[in-house]
């Protein structure tokens, strides 16, 4: 078997056991397939093995792929989002995890509106307060989130955070299980349901899968020895 479908079928298996770890069920946790920087034929191996959804952080490698790969997959937008690339991206992208701001989601709405789509967005936290880390803060999640909850054009269906760099085991927890319990506070408050979850990267997947995460994105463990698309 190719390299790339053993590293899948490598970190498919540490998923599984880390949903066992926590009590969960498999299926409760989504492995999203990163793809950014990865060539198409690498990709397309993944295709064949029966992978149709990835994602990627930047809308003009999003806008190339989504045009020479088969139709069927679903695209998933993970990176900061330009204003000005916001309606190429609602019109490629089926699930957006990365809405920042409220005048971000605004925007998201009417021009789902216009374009006569209805994305599924995530609202990005910066939990840790680290600098560097895209997001809202949590004290401006509550408001964001009554806005989201109330859209009619995009579907509000939960939270996305990145962990620190570096982070230890400890602040990794804090940092998961400050999400879920954000999350269950807009639930509540909002009286809505997000069954989204999405959290964990290559080397914090099994810390985010035991705080409650529904879909953790990976690539740098998957395209393990696999040569990049060249910048
Ligand atoms: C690149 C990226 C990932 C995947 O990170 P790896 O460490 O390569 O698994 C996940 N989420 C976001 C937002 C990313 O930009």
């Amino acid at each position: 078997m190719s390299r790339v479908i053993d590293n899948y079928l490598a970190v498919k298996a540490e998923v599984e056991k880390a949903c066992s770890d926590a009590g969960r069920n498999s299926d409760e946790v989504k492995l999203l397939v990163v793809s950014k920087t990865i060539p198409i034929p690498v990709l397309m191996e993944l295709y064949d093995f029966g992978i149709r959804e990835f994602g990627e952080n930047r809308e003009p490698e999003l806008a190339m792929k989504s045009a020479a790969m088969p139709q069927d997959i679903i695209w998933h937008f993970i990176g900061p989002v330009q204003s000005n690339k916001i309606r190429k991206v609602v019109k490629l992208a089926r699930v957006i995890h990365s809405v920042e701001s409220l005048s971000q989601l605004e925007r998201f709405e009417r021009i789902a509106g216009e374009e006569q789509v209805s994305p599924e967005i995530l609202l990005e936290v910066n939990v840790s307060g680290e600098a560097s880390k895209g997001g809202m803060t949590p004290k401006d999640l509550p408001e964001i989130a009554s806005v989201a909850a109330r859209c009619v054009n995009i579907k509000f269906k939960g939270l996305m955070t990145m962990a620190p760099f570096n982070a230890d085991q400890q602040e990794l927890i804090s940092v998961f299980s400050g999400l879920c319990d954000l999350k269950s506070g807009i639930e509540k408050n909002c009286n809505i349901n997000l069954p989204c979850l999405s959290m964990g990267m290559s080397g914090d997947f099994a810390e985010a899968i035991a705080c409650g995460a529904t879909v953790v994105r990976v690539g740098s463990r998957i395209f393990e020895g696999i040569e990049r698309i060249a910048k």
